[in-house]
């Protein structure tokens, strides 16, 4: 084994929670390696509702410490990712089935003042029978109100942590499992099977801390690879989303209240579309699997079509994708009350080899839970650097907040050739690297192979070559949303492009 093979801290899984906590850690000092044995974000952070929110309902299960905790994190994130991060306005139509209009104002004003907010808007009470928010709504909304939270393209927030993180020294194995973590002379031997070991190689790594950011599959981890039997703690919390063509022009998101007491969104997505979301449901089966069912396209359906003039029908539907929330099991009788607050475990200590296993999250705290295991890190390997995400940017948001409007013009000033809606999508998924990858391209002529909407070549290689990308579906679904424009063809014309740079 050589030193390229020895770290302080070794992370399991590649989704936000892994990708924060690897981040923070080699950002302190310490060494670390992340496998993930898919794509990053192929779990549940890239099948979220892409909210960076306080989550108003979760108020009413008072959950105080992660509603604060989490509206802190709205403007740090934007800060630190202002181009896959925006503020986006939530408008609440009220009706006679919600709390009272006085409570609902007195539960957004706590909302806007308990976290910091300084560059969002307030809260304000909207007439929806003159705004415009209320024209897509069926007759009779009245009074409305309107507050903010934040956007976050999810998988791409994944992404850029595991960029940030390789930037500063990490290794990061993409479709590498971890099949065993073993105690071995006070830490940790890690084997590993996929790509960084080589085609049925098993390759083995020696870690001081293990860190077992699984997510859905955390559990799995504890009694599969580490070896320790009648593990449970998440409960496996299923929710689906439906996108169809755009229902409404503003820019502004809905919350729902259904009969049920759920709420869902409808939110505006990728220019063309509305994303529906979400169902709440307990699940059995392998995550991986996870898939929409009718009966929660029924539900989604009806539920917005309850609100909208127009009902919302299943032909419109373009696409789908479903997750797995694996929140910490406390014991709650309806899935959408069990906690979502997150839970750190640590297991052993500096003599015999320490895990922490995190259980719960959300992508709104990533980072906070990142600073919270680095509290656990220290405690075991000794400190090294200060605490240092809190005022950091990912790579390609270095720009203030509200200036994206700005970086668009002068990115559209720098690449004149291009379409504009183009520039828009480079800038908001990219940031500052946008200019890495379109290099000194005049022209999209410049930019190598299409393959269908507004990709080219050179998009492709930037994906392969800075962020792991190695599928289409890496490419089409994760990277990037193109998935939702392009044709098979395309898809195919795509696999092939790939497969010809291995
Ligand atoms: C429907 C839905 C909506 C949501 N909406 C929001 C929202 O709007 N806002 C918000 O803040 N949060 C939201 N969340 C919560 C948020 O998405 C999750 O908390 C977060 O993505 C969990 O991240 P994770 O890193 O723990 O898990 P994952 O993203 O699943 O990552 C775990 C990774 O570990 C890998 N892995 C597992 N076993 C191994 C192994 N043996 N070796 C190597 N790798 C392994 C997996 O492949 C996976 O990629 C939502 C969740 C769902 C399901």
């Amino acid at each position: 084994m050589t030193d390229r093979d020895q770290f302080d801290v070794f992370v399991i899984g590649g989704g936000i929670n892994g990708a924060s906590i690897a981040r923070d850690a080699v950002g302190r000092g310490y060494t670390v390696a992340l496998a993930e044995m898919n794509d990053l974000a192929s779990g549940t952070s890239s099948a979220a509702t892409k909210l960076v929110h306080g989550g108003l309902r979760y108020l009413e299960h008072y959950e105080f410490r992660l509603v604060q905790e989490a509206l802190s994190e709205r403007e740090i994130l934007w800060a630190e990712a202002p181009h896959i991060i925006k503020p986006l306005r939530f408008v609440l139509p009220h009706h006679k089935g919600l709390r009272p209009a006085v409570v609902l104002r007195a539960g957004l004003a706590m909302y806007d003042y308990m976290g910091g907010r300084r560059l969002l808007p307030p809260t304000k009470t909207l007439d929806l029978t003159k705004h415009e928010t209320g024209k897509p709504l069926k007759p009779g909304y009245r009074l409305g109100f309107e507050y903010s939270d934040c956007w976050v393209d999810d998988a791409r927030f994944v992404v850029l942590n595991a960029r940030d993180a390789a930037d500063k020294g990490a290794q990061v194995h993409v479709r590498t499992r971890v099949t065993s973590v073993r105690r071995d002379a006070g830490g940790w031997l890690v084997e590993l099977d996929g790509e960084s070991s080589g085609e049925g190689v098993r390759r083995t790594i020696r870690a001081k801390l293990v860190v077992n950011a699984a997510g859905p599959w955390v559990d799995d981890v504890i009694t599969g690879a580490m070896g320790k039997n009648g593990s449970h703690n998440v409960r496996l919390v299923k929710g689906s989303h439906i996108v169809v063509r755009k229902l409404y022009d503003h820019d502004r998101c809905y919350i729902f209240q259904n009969a049920d007491g759920r709420i869902i969104f409808a939110i505006p997505y990728e220019d063309d579309f509305t994303l529906i979301g979400t169902t709440d449901e307990d699940y059995e089966g392998d995550p991986k699997d996870v898939k929409i069912s009718d009966k929660e396209t029924d539900y989604l359906l009806s539920a917005a079509s309850e609100y909208f003039a127009k009902p919302v029908t299943r032909d419109q539907i373009h696409w789908t994708y479903s997750g797995v929330r694996p929140l910490f099991d406390d014991g709650a009788s309806a899935a959408q009350e069990a906690t979502r607050d997150y839970v750190l475990k640590l297991d052993g200590d500096a003599a015999t080899g320490a895990a922490i296993n995190v259980f719960g999250g959300k992508l709104t705290t990533s980072r906070r839970l990142a600073e919270s295991v680095l509290e656990k890190i220290e405690g075991v390997l000794g400190k090294k650097g200060a605490a240092w995400t809190k005022t950091s940017r990912l790579p390609g948001g270095d720009f203030e907040p509200l200036a994206f409007d700005a970086e668009v013009r002068r990115l559209g000033m720098d690449y004149p050739g291009l379409p504009s809606p183009m520039i828009k999508r480079l800038l908001r998924l990219y940031g500052s690297k946008a200019r890495v990858l379109l290099g000194d391209a005049k022209s999209v002529e410049d930019l190598g192979q299409h393959f269908g909407s507004d990709l080219y070549a050179a998009e492709v290689v930037y994906l392969v070559e800075h962020e792991w990308a190695r599928t289409a579906q890496d490419v089409l679904w994760r990277r990037t949303k193109q998935g939702l424009r392009v044709g098979a063809g395309d898809v195919a014309r795509l696999e092939t492009y790939l497969a010809s740079r291995k």
